[in-house]
């Protein structure tokens, strides 16, 4: 077993061993291209922002047709909206699905560089701008080290032996008791277990992901796995043993550092003492709960199948269990809820003491009950949710909760380091339908489809058939720029302009700096210390900003 052996120096993977996986990498992505072909290793790009208040991974959001579990229970991704107000012949890029506040933004409320000629700030000249970073540190100089003197949280694996480094662990589970009338993430409620009767499926697809990471568990030995995440979906949906086989095999398949964060997703309807106690002595270190609304009747308005008082059992049986780093959801924007409600549900949160609370706005889905019945829906206003967000910040501030992101607030050091891992464009691999992934300079998802899946890796196997992935695409420089841009900056800590020049070999002030002053100057962002920052404000139209500044249309949308 593998669990939490610490590789010594000497174990540490010369650099020229290295090379070989990141080449055999290399042609597994290229052979993975083809649609015949089949591929060693199933790296699923990450879903660095989910937008499911429940679960904080990424998930694909295409649908598959061949879907044999049923599908109705899966939304397809609405198509990112421009602000309509943009000038013709502006860049168009970041995608809404990126903030989950944007969206609901007063149009007026967002900044208008008034300084700028909007002529002069089209795509051309600023992806000329972008295409002189991205090209600069490939002809004549390497990109340069990270400087000691730097800000080490902006550089991953600062400080760790060469040829040795650290990977983020996603698992989805795609299964639901019931389906929220809001969710677009990729589950079902037409798989549930009852009583003593596990499903079919259910055994099937522990057994895939069990397989999965046995794949992944060979080609990624040199690396420790620091962070690991089970979301869905609701891993507590899965019956306790299964569950607890799949954590097992996390244990059985990679290093896991010391110190690693190990979160599991949980509905507090699903909430069973002994399943909690059983996960902490297992290694799960984490529980992530979603409450949404402290109200019975806003959870009814989402159908949600928990009460408030399911909430309060479970975070109690969770404590007693040990568990002594939770976070939990809560939802702002829900049907029928006032200021005074949110606030009521924040306090309510507060006063458990959990160590991390995030706080999102419900966004409604095509393809989701909530999109078909949209303009029906009795939602507070725009500036009503303006509000929400803006006191729901300075309430948390006051009560300890420090916010590091655009939707997340911890206390000193309870931050999420796997979502983190998304944030800092570090790598992950995902494993299960939908899930994402970053690794080896690609990005890449596999389908959604439960059944596809199973099927491929119901035996225990060295390869996954190609025809399972959806995305997979390299991350060349100039996008490597736009992703770095978008997802620093949902950080509280921002950019830093050091940082940036190691990575890119290019001047952050020189290239972006004319265009923020313009949101410096009215409050939307700070430069204080090398580091551009959002300010709250400017996180609520963080990517109205961005569509703005980012010169051409990243592939990857958040
Ligand atoms: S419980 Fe299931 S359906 Fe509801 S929000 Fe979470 S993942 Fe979606």
């Amino acid at each position: 077993m593998k669990k939490n052996k610490k590789k010594s120096s000497s174990s540490v993977t010369p650099p020229e061993e290295k090379g070989a996986v990141t080449q055999e990498m290399d042609a597994v992505m290229e052979a993975a291209s083809e649609d015949t072909a089949e591929i060693g290793i199933i790296l699923d790009s990450q879903n660095p922002v989910s937008q499911n208040p429940d679960s904080q991974n990424p998930v694909s959001q295409n649908t598959d047709s061949a879907e044999a579990v049923s599908q109705e229970t899966v939304s397809q991704e609405t198509p990112p909206e421009i602000p309509t107000e943009e000038p013709e012949n502006a860049p168009k890029t970041v995608s809404e699905s990126t903030d989950p506040t944007a969206e609901e933004i007063p149009q007026e409320k967002i900044p208008q560089p008034v300084d700028e000629n909007p002529a002069e700030d089209t795509s051309a000249s600023d992806e000329t701008l972008a295409e002189d970073i991205s090209t600069e540190d490939t002809s004549e100089e390497e990109p340069s080290e990270p400087d000691e003197s730097a800000d080490t949280a902006d550089t991953p694996a600062s400080g760790e032996p060469a040829g040795y480094k650290k990977l983020g662990l996603y698992l989805h589970i795609p299964f639901c008791k019931s389906k929220c009338a809001y969710c677009d993430f990729y589950s079902t409620d037409k798989i549930v277990c009852t009583g003593h009767k596990v499903p079919e499926e259910m055994k099937l697809y522990a057994n895939a992901l069990k397989n999965h990471m046995r794949i992944l568990s060979e080609r990624t030995t040199q690396y420790n796995v620091d962070t690991v995440f089970i979301g869905g979906g609701t891993p507590t949906a899965l019956p306790a043993k299964l569950l607890l086989d799949i954590v097992k095999e996390v244990e059985r398949c990679f290093y896991l550092e010391d110190g690693y964060e190990f979160t599991v997703e949980m509905n507090p309807a699903t909430a069973d003492a002994k399943l909690l106690k059983k996960l902490r002595r297992a290694g799960v270190n984490r529980l992530s709960i979603g409450l949404q609304s402290s109200h019975n009747h806003e959870l009814a308005a989402l159908s949600r199948i928990h009460s408030t008082g399911d909430f309060t059992e479970c975070f109690q049986m969770a404590r007693e269990a040990g568990f002594d780093n939770i976070n939990v959801d809560v939802m702002y924007g829900i049907p029928e809820q006032t200021k005074d409600t949110f606030m009521e549900t924040l306090s309510f949160v507060a006063a458990m003491k959990p160590e991390h609370i995030s706080m999102y706005n419900l966004r409604i889905e095509d393809g989701t009950p909530f999109g078909e019945k949209k303009h029906m829906l009795p939602l507070p206003d725009e500036d009503t949710e303006c509000d929400m967000y803006f006191d729901g910040i300075e309430y948390l501030s006051s009560q300890g909760y420090k916010q590091y992101e655009i939707s997340n607030f911890a206390r000193e050091g309870k931050e999420c380091r796997h979502n983190l891992r998304y944030w800092h464009g570090e790598e992950y691999l995902g494993c299960g339908p939908a899930a994402h992934s970053y690794f080896g300079g690609t990005r890449f998802s596999l389908k959604r489809s439960l059944a596809q899946y199973c099927k491929a890796l119901e035996v225990k196997g060295k390869s996954l058939p190609s025809s399972l992935l959806d995305e997979n695409y390299p991350i060349d420089k100039k996008e490597e720029i736009a992703e770095y841009l978008m997802l620093r900056l949902r950080l509280s800590e921002g950019i830093s302009t050091d940082d940036f020049k190691a990575r890119f070999g290019g001047d952050f002030d020189a290239v972006f700096g004319k265009k923020l002053q313009f949101y410096i100057d009215n409050g939307f962002m700070t430069h204080e210390n090398g580091r551009y920052a959002f300010t709250p404000q400017g996180m609520f139209v963080s990517n109205h900003i961005l569509a703005r500044i980012i010169p051409f249309e990243p592939k990857f949308k958040g």
